[in-house]
């Protein structure tokens, strides 16, 4: 008897990859699927609820979607906001994972989340064909943890979250530790061993100025050279191969090669010139750079019922005008009109 087929992809793939006019190709799309968030993190919201931005329905980020990755788009990642607080994202991932990609495999379906409803989402989460998870966590001490989300009992939620997601397979986990000066940075080291006893690969993420409020400042900035500095000192590390060219990690292990760590470090070593990424926010607007000042309005035009022909010729031309760089820490920078929970971290 021959095997069940897959279903097939709605249309037939573009040949041709999506590429920018500076030569990179584009093949990691971002797509926040809701800008609430259910925790406040001090360096991310003002703790106030703020201006909101509109939701679309299900269906419609599964065809947004469709047609980046009918674009050579491979690697799909859900965030937010809190994307585990979206109703039918089970479904979403289902029909994700029903895709192919440019060259017939399945996407790379991956989440960033704060971890809070993980506990008894990781199994179903996999099931539906989730392949990772990327939880957020900014101190492995309680009482500092707390003090950073500002919402009580977060720490044992999210530790057990990491602990499920790691049962259910979502692998290798990643967690991500934005660090601040005054804040968090003393828990540099208990991360270092954290990754190391919960099997887990952590990474440092350097603060970028996307913040509600005004916090961002360089010296609060703590840097990569600092990071291997530190750690160094209690644990010796040895650098590790980039999986790929567009790796925003620097990554490394420990002396006895038990463990991972990373350090992403937009700010003191960007990392423009590889970039690959693309982001859709929660009302469907194209995003070409974190920094962006302007949007494109996808959502708008297939709304207005353009057919999916004329939608992809305007994704290949709006990414033709994705920006060269970031300018962080530059004289005239200025910070895009969303911050980071609105755009999709
Ligand atoms: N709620 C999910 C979470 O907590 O992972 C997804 C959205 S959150 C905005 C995505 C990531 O962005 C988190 O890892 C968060 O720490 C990070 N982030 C938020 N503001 C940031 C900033 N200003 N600089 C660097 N990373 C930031």
């Amino acid at each position: 008897m021959a095997a069940a087929s897959l279903d097939p992809p709605v249309e037939a793939p573009a040949i041709s990859r999506l590429t920018d006019s500076h030569g990179r190709v584009i093949h990691d799309l971002r797509v926040s699927i809701t800008d609430r968030c259910n925790y406040k993190c001090v360096y991310c919201r003002t703790g106030e609820n703020g201006a909101q931005y509109p939701e679309l329905r299900i269906d419609e980020y599964l065809r947004l979607i469709e047609l980046f990755v009918s674009l050579g788009i491979t690697k799909v990642r859900l965030t937010g906001g809190e994307p585990l607080l979206r109703r039918g994202l089970l479904d979403l991932i289902r029909d994700l994972a029903r895709l192919r990609t440019y060259d017939g495999r399945r996407p790379d379906i991956a989440l960033t989340t704060n971890g809070h409803l993980l506990d008894s989402l990781a199994a179903p989460l996999k099931a539906a064909g989730l392949a990772r998870v990327t939880v957020s966590m900014d101190a492995v001490d309680e009482p500092v943890f707390e003090r950073i989300t500002r919402v009580p009992g977060s720490f044992q939620s999210v530790l057990a979250g990491v602990r499920a997601a790691r049962a259910a397979g979502l692998t290798p986990l990643k967690i991500n530790c934005v660090l601040l000066r005054g804040f968090n940075d003393d828990q540099v080291e208990g991360f270092a061993r954290f990754a190391r006893d919960e099997d887990v690969i952590v990474r440092f993420i350097e603060f970028m100025p996307l913040e509600e409020g005004r916090l961002w400042s360089p010296e609060i900035v703590v840097t990569l050279k600092e990071i291997v500095n530190r750690i160094g000192r209690v644990l010796p590390l040895v650098p590790l191969p980039a999986h790929e060219a567009s790796e925003t990690a620097r990554r490394y292990t420990f002396a006895d090669g038990k463990g991972e760590i990373g350090i992403i470090a937009p700010v003191s070593q960007a990392f423009c010139g590889a970039c690959s990424r693309v982001r859709l926010t929660s009302d469907g607007k194209i995003r070409t750079c974190l920094f962006s000042q302007i949007e494109h309005d996808l959502y708008g035009r297939m709304r207005a019922g353009a057919p999916n022909e004329e939608l992809r010729a305007w994704i290949v031309d709006t990414i033709k005008g994705k920006e060269a760089r970031h300018h962080i820490g530059e004289s005239g920078f200025l910070k895009p009109s969303r911050s980071m929970v609105h755009i999709g971290g």
